[in-house]
């Protein structure tokens, strides 16, 4: 089964797309993790995408593009992929569409999370994540069962993205609203959409994602 989640930032979609990779044997890939695993390391890649996000703006799609294509012909993606991140133009969505034509591969659902801006605004400030796992977090609405340990790996080390800040978040808002939002209409018309409100508990988010996907791949 192949899935996009498609939603602004800190809708959920990283959350959602940790339990549904466990659940149903598939591979979460995130380009946004990539890509901050691109800077980290200093690669060529990262090097050019390291201002553009620090800005809360899109990488070029060349690049996202080249690191999914490479990424999905990887063996332990045979099951299957959640997108978590990508596309998120349609020059992305076009590029997506023919490589999983040429890889005789299908898309089975895309699942948009709603959320409002103001919620959206909330759970982005409180994000923190495991920085040896990446298992993902919330000071209120997701913490660690044990304060300050991570529940999946033990770690005791936990970090926040550069780019979640308040000024930052604007900028990848409106990234969104202009360049992803497009999205929504060109999966509709393809028949592939479901949309989920993203606005429950996060138990309550994924049972909707099941549901969803019966509808869809059912
Ligand atoms: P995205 O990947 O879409 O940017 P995340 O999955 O990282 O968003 O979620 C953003 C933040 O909101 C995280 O700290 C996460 O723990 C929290 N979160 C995710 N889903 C919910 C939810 N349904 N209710 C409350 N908080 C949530
Ligand atoms: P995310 O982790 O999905 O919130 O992405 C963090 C940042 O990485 C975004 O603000 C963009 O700068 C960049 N990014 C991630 N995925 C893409 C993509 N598909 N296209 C362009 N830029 C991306």
């Amino acid at each position: 089964m192949n899935l996009i989640l498609l939603g602004p930032p800190g809708a959920g979609k990283g959350t959602q797309a940790e339990g549904l990779a466990a659940k149903h044997d598939l591979v979460q890939l995130s380009t946004g993790a990539m890509l901050r695993a691109a800077v980290k390391a200093g690669t060529e890649v990262g090097l050019k995408a390291d201002a553009v996000m620090k800005k809360g703006g899109l990488v070029s799609d060349d690049i996202v593009v080249r690191i999914i294509k490479d990424r999905i012909a990887e063996p332990d993606c045979e099951n299957g992929f959640i997108l978590d991140g990508f596309p998120r133009t349609l020059p992305q969505a076009a590029a997506l569409e023919k490589m999983l034509r040429s890889a005789k591969r299908r898309l089975d659902a895309v699942i948009e999370l709603k959320v409002d801006d103001k919620v959206l605004v909330e759970r982005i400030s409180g994000r923190f994540s495991c920085s040896k796992c990446s298992a993902g977090y919330h000071d209120t609405f997701k913490p660690t069962k044990v304060r300050g340990v991570c529940d999946t790996c033990g770690s005791k080390d936990f970090t926040r993205r550069a780019d979640d800040k308040a000024e930052t978040v604007q900028a990848r808002l409106m990234a969104y609203y202009k360049e992803t939002s497009p999205l929504i209409g060109y999966y509709f018309a393809k028949g592939r959409l479901e949309t989920v409100d993203g606005m429950g508990s996060i138990e309550q988010v994924g049972a909707d994602i099941e549901a969803a996907i019966e509808n869809l791949a059912g």
